[in-house]
């Protein structure tokens, strides 16, 4: 039949053989391998599980850096297309090194991953348990007058928002005070600083005026604040007064801290030192000073000790106070029941309490230390088998050790200051070989009040991000084999251990090339050595080796030529 229709119509019989042929394997058909090929891709791309990960900072940057299981699809939502480099930020307030030396594009980060991640440059408004929802808008707008709307689905959802700057409703703050959180507010400092010194300039500015110009404020003794009237007075002294000979005398640095003290999460040697060198170099710090309000001019302070309202006239004021948390987190909070906390309440494996498959992580979240106690306090029940509400010395112990390991981040705590004290306790209480388990209950309550939920710092969402995305890597072989290896069998122990955040140590660099590192075991170190030190970690914990590469050539920069000044 075939070579008959060749006969009869040989032009139309090649063109029909050439498109079965070709338009099939075009389109898979050629052979069945080819659409078996497609039927299965489909398949693994329906199987594969939807992560979507809310923001690229130091939580979300680790979580995806860390991530290697081809099997997620992975959207990103973030309103910041890149990721900043926090701890430097400071350093840009003052130009000792560029704001773009200090971030990198999400995208050069994400495409060297093996399995497709989108980015979308947006931010989350709204997050749907029910529906396993996130609703997004985009933020091009800005720019572009236009703006977009999107849903996107999910199977597990990583937030890891960070936080918002804290105010504490002071009137006036929002509307007058510079923040120190993110690269725009450390651009604007910037320029607002050389503003204030050109403005102190002209010829028209009355002496009084050119004072108040001339006074910067700082509200917050905590790292950021210190470090920024380090920078700042470094800036003046080192670059500005060669530039303003004639206005060097009038400049004042003002730092204002509420309690007693500053840098109060570090060693008191480093305390000490940091105040004795701010008065050495004529920065004024006023301690017991709470901030009720600020206007376009004047700060207005109580002072404790006097109980007086004092009024501080000012040319820039920086807010550093703290955190708070994001308008979306709170609604969420809401949604699932978790009001009146300051940030979502997780479990050790950093999933939210009462939700499905949501992860928390970084500055929004912190792990329930009240939960863990509870935990706790049903492994001593748990343990108590004859159920006589004693428990022997030995198995005490065991348990304490059991306890360690499930609940890493109160281990150490337990450890170092209560494990003496419980035993110490209980024997007192009642004789040498067996404690009640209720009186225990009593002292872990004690416990509960004095543990520390862990700082809001990188270095805890920077590991919070590598743990979790270990636990996604391991996710499909923990499915499939529920129980685990043998020694695990029954405890459902084997899946994931919990989180285990390990303090490397923190820095305050404190102006004059001079730095307090409290380490690991306490141990301190304060002057030029440290401020080595805080250079060379800095410089290995840049994010890409291009980074890296700008940092320590603005540093370069600066040795050699010192700040620029302009106002761009
Ligand atoms: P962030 O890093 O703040 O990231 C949050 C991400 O969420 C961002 O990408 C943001 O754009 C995105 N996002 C925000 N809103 C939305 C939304 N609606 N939808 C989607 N995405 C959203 N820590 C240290 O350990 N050492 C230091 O030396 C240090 N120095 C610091 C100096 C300064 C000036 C500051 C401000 C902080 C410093 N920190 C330091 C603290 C550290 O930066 C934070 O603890 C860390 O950034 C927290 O990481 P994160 O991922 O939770 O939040």
């Amino acid at each position: 039949r075939a070579s008959k229709a060749y006969q009869s119509h040989p032009h139309l019989y090649k063109l029909l053989v050439i498109c079965t042929v070709s338009g099939g394997g075009l389109l898979g058909f050629s052979d069945g391998r080819t659409a078996h090929a497609d039927a299965d891709h489909r398949d693994i791309k329906q199987k594969k599980k939807k992560v979507v990960v809310l923001g690229t900072g130091w939580a979300g940057t680790s979580f995806l850096k860390n991530l290697k299981d081809p099997g997620y699809d992975v959207q990103v939502v973030s309103p910041r297309n890149y990721f900043a480099f926090t701890p430097l930020l400071p350093s840009v307030t003052n130009g000792t090194v560029e704001a773009r030396s200090i971030v990198e594009p999400i995208r050069n980060i994400v495409r060297k991953k093996k399995f497709n991640v989108q980015f979308n440059e947006a931010e989350c408004y709204k997050i749907d348990t029910q529906n396993k929802k996130v609703y997004c808008r985009s933020i091009q707008d800005n720019n572009l007058g236009v703006s977009e709307e999107f849903s996107l689905e999910y199977d597990y959802l990583v937030i890891a928002m960070g936080a918002r700057v804290n105010t504490f409703n002071t009137p006036g703050v929002v509307e007058h005070a510079h923040f120190l959180k993110e690269i725009e507010d450390a651009q604007r400092i910037r320029r607002t600083v050389i503003d204030c010194f050109e403005r102190a300039s002209l010829p028209t500015i009355s002496e009084e005026e050119r004072k108040r110009i001339l006074h910067f404020v700082i509200v917050g003794g905590g790292p950021t604040g210190v470090e920024f009237a380090a920078e700042l007075h470094d800036f003046v002294i080192d670059d500005l007064a060669k530039l303003y000979p004639t206005l060097k005398d009038k400049v004042k640095i003002t730092l204002l801290e509420a309690t007693d003290h500053i840098l109060n999460m570090f060693d008191k040697r480093i305390t000490v030192f940091a105040e004795e060198k701010f008065q050495r170099d004529g920065i004024d710090l006023k301690t017991g000073s709470l901030v009720t309000k600020v206007s376009d001019k004047e700060i207005s302070t109580k002072e404790r000790a006097t109980g007086q309202n004092v009024s501080i006239p000012y040319g820039m004021v920086v807010w550093s106070t703290g955190i708070g948390t994001r308008p979306v987190i709170m609604d969420f909070m809401k949604q699932i029941g978790q009001t009146n906390r300051r940030v979502l309440a997780t479990d050790e494996w950093l999933r939210v309490e009462k939700c499905d498959s949501i992860y928390a992580l970084g500055d929004c979240a912190t792990i329930n230390q009240r939960k863990v106690m509870e935990d706790i306090a049903a492994i001593f029940s748990k343990a108590d088998t004859k159920n006589t509400g004693r428990l022997k010395v030995e198995d005490f112990k065991e348990v304490i050790n059991d306890v360690s390991e499930r609940y890493p981040q109160v281990e150490i705590y337990l450890k170092k200051k209560q494990l003496k004290n419980f035993v110490q306790l209980l024997k007192n209480s009642q004789g040498d070989d067996e404690l009640d388990i209720e009186k225990f209950k009593a002292a872990l309550s004690e416990v509960d009040s004095q543990t520390k939920n862990l700082p809001p710092t990188a270095q805890v969402a920077a590991q919070q991000g590598a743990y979790l995305a270990d636990c996604f890597n391991r996710m499909e072989i923990c499915e499939k084999y529920p129980e685990g290896p043998l020694r695990f069998r029954g405890s459902g122990r084997h899946r994931f251990r919990p989180f285990r955040y390990k303090h490397l140590g923190q820095f305050a660099p404190l102006g004059g090339e001079q730095a307090a590192a409290q380490l690991p075991g306490d141990w301190v170190s304060i002057g030029h050595s440290s401020q080595w030190l805080w250079y060379s970690v800095y410089a290995s914990k840049q994010v890409s080796w291009r980074t890296r590469m700008l940092v320590v050539s603005d540093w370069g920069r600066r040795f050699i030529f010192g700040r620029d000044s302009s106002r761009i």
